[in-house]
């Protein structure tokens, strides 16, 4: 049996998924102007049956190679859509939800009919789901992919470039894509908020600047500090997200902390 430095075994991987051990937890995504919810991020967390709590990095690269993936990002999905369809159901203010999908996923050939079911059999209203993708994907021939996204463009769903700055062809990618949303790296305002490193202000900024122009909303990720947060925005960030607005949390807290009290 195939054991992962973590101790997961492949036999353990189906059992969780069944005793959905596999949980949905989310974190807010804010104007930064004002401070308002604006959305969500699905990430997940393995919390086993010992009670030990397992987080994405810890098992993710395992299930990327023995194509674990392609279950649990159906799952998840299927997560935040029952979730989107509870609040619509329940009369209460939903926000979108957004969901992080491998490079596997999103290039399976039957991706788009299993995502044209979900929205379908929860009755997703267009705009409330948010497939966060990578760089990555961009090995995938341009033309293609465009069709692609525009396939999920017209199931009302929108996507998202996830940490954007880290790959090789940042730049390529957002030329050539049609993303909705663009997420900037951690590592760009890490950078930025260093007091003597005027580049990386100079190249946040502009890259924020670019995504405007392209009308490309965008997301500065971890967000740690007031400070951070005000650099965030005055450089041209439209969302945040980050510790500072608050961590991922169990999506039935986050039920509570910002879904109830907005009604
Ligand atoms: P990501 O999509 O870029 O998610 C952001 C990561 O940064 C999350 O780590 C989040 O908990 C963390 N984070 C949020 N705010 C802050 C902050 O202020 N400071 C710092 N230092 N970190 C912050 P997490 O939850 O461990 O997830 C790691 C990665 O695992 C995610 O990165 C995403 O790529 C992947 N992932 C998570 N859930 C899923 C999933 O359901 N499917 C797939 N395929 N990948 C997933
Ligand atoms: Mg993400
Ligand atoms: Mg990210």
């Amino acid at each position: 049996m195939k054991r992962h430095p973590c101790n997961i075994t492949e036999n353990q991987m189906h059992q969780a998924l069944r005793e959905e051990e596999f949980k949905l937890f989310l974190q807010p995504k804010v104007h930064l102007k004002n401070g308002t919810v604006t959305g969500a991020e699905a990430l997940v967390r393995w919390i086993s049956s010992d009670g030990r709590t397992f987080f994405p990095n810890d098992f993710i690269p395992l299930f990327e190679q023995n194509g674990f993936i392609l279950s649990l990002d159906h799952y998840m999905l299927k997560q935040a859509c029952r979730l989107i369809h509870f609040w619509i159901k329940n009369h209460l203010p939903p926000v979108p939800v957004s969901v992080n999908q491998s490079r596997q996923t999103f290039l399976k050939p039957d991706y788009v009919s299993r995502l044209q079911e979900l929205i379908k059999t929860w009755q997703i209203p267009d705009g409330f789901l948010i497939l966060e993708i990578t760089e990555g994907i961009a090995l995938k021939n341009e033309t293609e992919l465009n069709s692609l996204l525009s396939q999920i463009r017209t199931l009302g769903i929108l996507t998202s470039m996830d940490d954007f700055g880290t790959g090789y062809s940042s730049l390529t990618v957002l030329g050539n894509l049609r993303i909705d949303e663009l997420k900037l790296d951690r590592g760009f305002l890490l950078n930025a908020a260093e007091p003597s490193n005027t580049r990386a202000r100079i190249i946040m900024e502009h890259t924020l600047q670019m995504a405007a122009r392209l009308q490309i909303p965008t997301v500065t990720e971890g967000i740690e500090t007031k400070e951070q947060a005000e650099l965030a925005r005055d450089l041209g960030s439209i969302y945040g997200q980050g510790y500072f607005y608050g961590k991922p949390i169990p999506a039935e807290e986050f039920h509570n902390k910002y879904i109830i009290c907005k009604k």
